[in-house]
């Protein structure tokens, strides 16, 4: 359904220019912005997305992955079409490669979907499989009723939002899993998109309060090399704090990367092995069958706290959010 968008502002006659994200498209008349479902009509920017659902599951929130939020709990997981990145590896592409005109979609208010979720026992939405930032509105509107039912929110996001937006949904949304996908070269020859507008949002969602786990995807030849991976580390450690869940996951060939190899296991326990040298606490990977590096120890005496297996939980060594055994605080949201 067609709405008005947000964050966006006139330029040159009819000419507009929309400030959700990074990308700051400046768009003609009749024409769409990079992510395909904003459209200029008449001098006015004009959302294409609100409620237009082209893909809905319930997930285990650790499918998000975010292995400190909630867990255990389930997340109803919705998306729309389409994406404001081009990424050549994207694992989702029957979605993101595509506009709303490619994929089969259905409206869903907002009242509907928090109906949805509440007869489905859900705890949460996860905005997911694409871009949530590109369907904002509708995201907006959905996480403020859901706060007044006590359901969470969460994006699992590439994090090129920019600032104003953020700061608006900041109250409602819960946590964030941002990619980080790997140097500024990579994003501008993969992705079609820079680095730093990344970082930033990492950084504001922190001082905003809102729970955030980063994602890092290696692929081998591309981002996978030490400086890469610690450079990633060194961001972490230095301006979210080593106390910040981080994920490096498997990469599968796919999409415009068929050709590239799958990530060995030892590239995983090799950035396993630079996050904790760099002093990062909570570290994980992904996309494999690893009990031990998908479970939560405590920093401190080691101690296991959750027990993680494919995507069952057992919180087994918490006192609230606190070390059973040594009494280290344990940052989680419960
Ligand atoms: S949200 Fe879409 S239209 Fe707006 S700046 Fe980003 S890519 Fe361009």
């Amino acid at each position: 359904m067609e709405e008005e968008a947000r964050f966006w502002e006139n330029i040159r006659e009819s000419d507009v220019k929309c400030n959700l994200c990074a990308h700051r498209c400046v768009i003609k008349e009749g024409q769409r912005g990079i992510c395909r479902v904003r459209i200029n009509r008449g001098g006015k920017l004009y959302t294409e997305a609100y409620g237009a659902i082209a893909s809905l599951a319930i997930d285990p929130i650790e499918k998000k992955p975010l292995y400190h939020f909630h867990p255990g709990s389930l997340a109803f997981s919705i998306s729309t079409a389409s994406c404001n990145f081009r990424c050549l590896h994207c694992q989702n592409y029957a979605l993101s490669a595509c506009g709303l005109d490619e994929v089969s979609y259905r409206y869903m208010g907002v009242r509907s979907l928090i109906d949805r979720v509440k007869e489905n026992r859900c705890d949460g939405i996860a905005y997911t499989y694409n871009e949530p930032t590109i369907w904002y509105e509708y995201t907006y509107d959905c996480s403020k009723a859901a706060h007044e039912e006590g359901i969470y929110n969460v994006y699992v996001t590439n994090g090129y939002i920019t600032e104003e937006p953020l700061r608006e949904i900041a109250p409602y949304l819960d946590a964030m899993n941002i990619d980080i996908k790997g140097n500024d070269a990579f994003y501008r020859k993969v992705c079609k998109a820079k680095l730093e507008p990344v970082l930033d949002t990492c950084r504001l969602a922190r001082s905003l309060g809102i729970h955030i786990e980063l994602t890092y995807l290696i692929i081998p030849g591309y981002n996978d090399d030490n400086q890469s991976i610690e450079s990633f580390c060194d961001f972490v450690a230095g301006d979210l704090g080593g106390e910040t869940p981080v994920h490096f996951t498997r990469f599968f060939p796919y999409y415009k990367m068929a050709d590239a190899q799958p990530t060995p296991y030892q590239t995983l326990l090799r950035a396993y092995t630079i996050a904790k040298a760099k002093k990062l606490d909570f570290v994980y990977i992904g996309n494999v069958l690893d009990r031990e590096h998908n479970s939560t120890f405590c920093p401190r005496c080691n101690s296991l706290l959750i027990e993680r297996s494919t995507f069952n939980t057992h919180l087994v060594g918490l006192e609230g959010n606190r070390c059973r055994n040594c009494g280290r605080r344990i940052p989680i949201v419960l």
